[in-house]
């Protein structure tokens, strides 16, 4: 999974379906920084997680 940073915002990439934020030039990463909002729609999404 790979994920961006927008806003102090993280989202998946692709972004959920639900998530209304698009990927412009924000750098793509494979880890979850620890100073960062969860988009809600995007970070819910993960297979087998149910919080
Ligand atoms: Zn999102």
């Amino acid at each position: 999974m790979l994920y961006f940073v927008k806003e102090k915002t993280i989202h998946t990439f692709p972004v959920s379906k639900r998530c209304n934020v698009k990927r412009e030039k924000e750098q793509l990463r494979d880890t979850i920084p620890h100073d960062v909002e969860k988009c809600p729609y995007c970070m819910h999404c993960w297979p087998g997680e149910d919080k």
